[in-house]
């Protein structure tokens, strides 16, 4: 599938992927990452830790999923001050 970008930098996502992959408009976030010769634009699963956007978050505080490892990092970097 090749798509142009429109005059503001936006592509559009066919309807048929985003009910499949159920991606809401204004709703669904989507992670964006250079891979050196390509861009790569995947949806976030559900309960994805908001600081690194890789491990499962466990952790639920205000609306946002977080794993341990990233809670232990940034307690860590407020106990060390
Ligand atoms: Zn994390």
């Amino acid at each position: 599938m090749i798509k142009k970008l429109d005059s503001a930098g936006r592509v559009v996502i066919p309807q048929s992927l985003r009910e499949k992959h159920n991606i809401i408009p204004e709703e669904t976030e989507l992670k964006i990452e250079d891979k050196g010769n390509y861009i790569k634009i995947s949806k976030i699963p559900e309960n994805t830790c908001a600081i690194c956007l890789t491990r499962k978050g466990e952790i639920e505080y205000k609306d946002q999923f977080y794993c341990k490892k990233c809670i232990k990092e940034l307690v860590s970097q407020v106990i060390d001050e």
